[in-house]
């Protein structure tokens, strides 16, 4: 198969298999043949938003060593980055989600790491519920245990959860990968969209753990997918396997694009950059507070991107940014 019947079967709408997947993948990130994937997936994320990009923007509720123990996690206890919990309240919670609000994020996320309490999460995300404008998008980043309660989070506000399964989960990570797939049907059974990607890609990935993964998120009728390098924590054992560069990044989106049915609206990077938007990324996250791709207990302060700073991002790769709530994450706007 060469890259015109690739852009030919994309324009069909067609689905592509696992092997055309894998082949994909296999192009060198640089070659021609990889270009003109990015420049195809570009074309449909524009196309399925109306050349809307959006920026979703998360805060942590809490910053702790956690025992689910990702590698890939500066909170992971076995990393040993963060030896001390720290809960911030209430109102230092919604003051940063107005923020966010204010700086025109589409949609607001809430994370805590996997074993926090879910009655002090559902108190804190209530109080940033009463403080945001009732239309705004609220989004859980929450562990496997809130799942069974999903109902819990569409009471107290909330639209939709992010939840995704990592490459070699059950492996780098002490989560079965089961639980996350029936964490995810559990979130969607209770009506919450579910925005998930291909995460955290590092350099030993093989092409048919990708597909298999990319495939998998097609299958879930995201509100989004899309792709995730992993980010080398300083001094742990998972740095040591490195990083894949943002073209190589870019390609694993752009073929994420090609892959993803059209009533999927969303495909998304991260870290931001102006390069995966070059593969068709059309959503970028914002970060406050605790990170577990950062070393810093504020990731403002270091590896994280601000509202204004990714809607630059995109202005300079010629796409306008969403007003208002998330589109990707409206289920209407989601029927197969
Ligand atoms: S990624 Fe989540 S579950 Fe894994 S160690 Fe970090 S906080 Fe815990």
């Amino acid at each position: 198969m060469n890259v015109h019947d690739i852009v030919k079967k994309s324009r069909n709408a067609e689905i592509f298999s696992r092997e055309e997947i894998i082949a994909m993948l296999a192009l060198p990130p640089e070659s021609l043949e990889s270009y003109v994937i990015m420049a195809e997936a570009s074309k449909i994320s524009r196309t399925v938003s109306d050349n809307q990009a959006e920026i979703h923007a998360q805060l942590a509720v809490n910053l702790a060593p956690c025992p689910r123990d990702c590698l890939f996690c500066s909170f992971a206890v076995a990393n040993n980055i963060f030896r001390n919990s720290v809960i911030i309240s209430p109102k230092e919670a919604a003051a940063q989600a107005c923020q966010f609000e204010e700086d025109g994020a589409n949609a607001i996320y809430i994370m805590a790491t996997a074993t926090f309490d879910m009655g002090h999460y559902l108190e804190i995300s209530r109080e940033i519920r009463n403080q945001l404008r009732p239309e705004t998008t609220l989004i859980a980043n929450v562990g496997d245990e809130f799942a069974a309660k999903s109902s819990s989070l569409v009471q107290a506000g909330f639209q939709g959860a992010y939840h995704a399964i990592r490459l070699r989960e059950g492996i780098d990570t002490k989560i079965d990968p089961t639980r996350r797939i029936e964490s995810i049907r559990a979130f969607q059974e209770a009506g919450l969209a579910v925005g998930t990607c291909v995460e955290p890609v590092g350099p030993e990935h093989t092409n048919e753990e990708l597909a298999e993964m990319i495939l998998y998120t097609a299958s879930i009728n995201p509100a989004f997918s899309g792709a995730a390098r992993r980010i080398p924590i300083p001094g742990t054992t998972m740095a040591e396997r490195g990083i894949i560069s943002e073209l190589r990044m870019a390609q694993i989106v752009a073929v994420t694009r090609l892959v993803m049915p059209r009533s999927v609206k969303g495909n998304c990077s991260h870290e931001p950059g102006s390069v995966p938007i070059m593969g068709g990324a059309n959503l970028l996250w914002a970060e406050v507070g605790a990170n577990p791709r950062d070393t810093m207990e504020k990731t403002e302060e270091g590896r994280g991107h601000s509202v204004p700073a990714i809607r630059k991002l995109f202005m300079e790769t010629e796409w306008q940014t969403l007003m208002g709530p998330s589109l990707f994450f409206d289920n209407l706007n989601r029927q197969p």
